[in-house]
């Protein structure tokens, strides 16, 4: 068997395309644009990047982008201000604070004094309880993707066997929690667990979120499994290259010989995520104004 390839790549910007739209029907009702605040403190490249392409996307859905570029040294009063003033802005839909913040910061602080009905991010403890106990609030954006895709390969999850690699608060937990609620039965296997290779071998479906390179081979997998390959890992340069190449927790070319279908690194995961913040800063924006969300997004 070759799998099939999930391309989050196009799937992202058909999402993107949607939600642009629906912005711009936004601004008609609203009289303004949903506004996206994003909050970088320090030069760490990464979070740079991601910060510039977030903001790009942003204005190419129709939204306002509000970039805060802070100092390494900022301190946690001068960012709770800045996150306060977010918060009473009525131009500001979303806030996003970039992570990692430099050490010095206390991120739990700083994440719990978002107005968790701005927290596109859904990091919020409120978030989190909300997606507990079947409320809504707001879904970190990386499992809520991965969800999009499953659900557009597969439809109804019911009664699918689920291993979820992986249990961070950004993605393990929100993404097992999820399929809990889509009625798959669902593992969540981490570090500790004994004997993974068998549990992952039961899985009709698989999410990797685990930061190991190419960990999960073919052996691991059951005949037919949808693979969400959730990790970016840079390998080493090869000689003469300055950078290494990016690859997910899953062997592809291998898992692709068993596996029923498969998110490439990258194309795959990597694109929903700034895809679906784009989503959750639409839906603020009309909980906001008071607005009803448009459907299926
Ligand atoms: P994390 O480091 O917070 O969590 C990793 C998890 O993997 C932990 O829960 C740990 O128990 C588990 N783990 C570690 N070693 C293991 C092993 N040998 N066997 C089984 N489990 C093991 O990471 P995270 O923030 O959840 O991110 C995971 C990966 O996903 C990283 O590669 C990260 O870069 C990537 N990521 C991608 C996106 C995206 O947009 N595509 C978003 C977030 C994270």
């Amino acid at each position: 068997m070759t799998a099939q390839r999930i391309d989050g790549k196009a799937f992202a910007a058909r999402l993107r395309e949607r939600v642009g739209e629906a912005a711009a029907g936004f601004a008609t009702k609203a009289g303004r644009r949903p506004g996206l605040a994003v909050v970088l403190v320090g030069e760490d490249p990464a979070s740079n990047v991601y910060v510039r392409s977030k903001g790009k996307a942003t204005v190419a859905a129709n939204m306002e982008s509000f970039e805060h570029r802070l100092a390494a040294d900022t301190s946690d009063a001068d960012l709770l201000a800045l996150v306060d003033q977010l918060n009473n802005d009525d131009a500001v839909d979303g806030i996003l604070v970039q992570l990692p913040l430099p050490g010095h910061l206390d991120e739990q602080s700083i994440i719990a004094a978002i107005s968790p009905d701005k927290d596109v991010d859904g990091f919020h403890v409120i978030n989190a309880g909300r997606l507990s106990v079947g409320q809504s609030g707001f879904v970190p954006c990386t499992p809520l993707g991965c969800m999009m895709l499953l659900t557009d390969r597969l439809g109804d999850l019911s009664g699918l066997e689920a291993v979820v690699i992986g249990r961070s608060n950004i993605v393990g937990k929100p993404m097992a929690q999820l399929l809990v609620d889509a009625n798959a039965t669902v593992t969540i296997a981490h570090s500790r667990t004994k004997g993974l290779a068998s549990v992952v071998k039961r899985a009709d479906i698989v999410v990797a979120a685990v930061g190991r390179p190419e960990m999960i081979g073919k052996d691991w997998l059951k005949d037919g499994a949808t693979v969400i390959d959730v990790g970016i890992n840079r390998l080493p340069p090869e000689p003469g290259a300055d950078k290494g190449k990016l690859v997910g927790d899953v062997a592809f070319a291998e898992a692709s010989e068993v596996a029923g279908a498969i998110t490439p690194v990258p194309g795959g995961v990597g694109p929903m995520t700034i895809a679906v913040l784009l989503r959750n800063t639409l839906v603020a924006a009309h909980r906001n104004a008071g607005l009803t969300a448009p459907e299926g997004l």
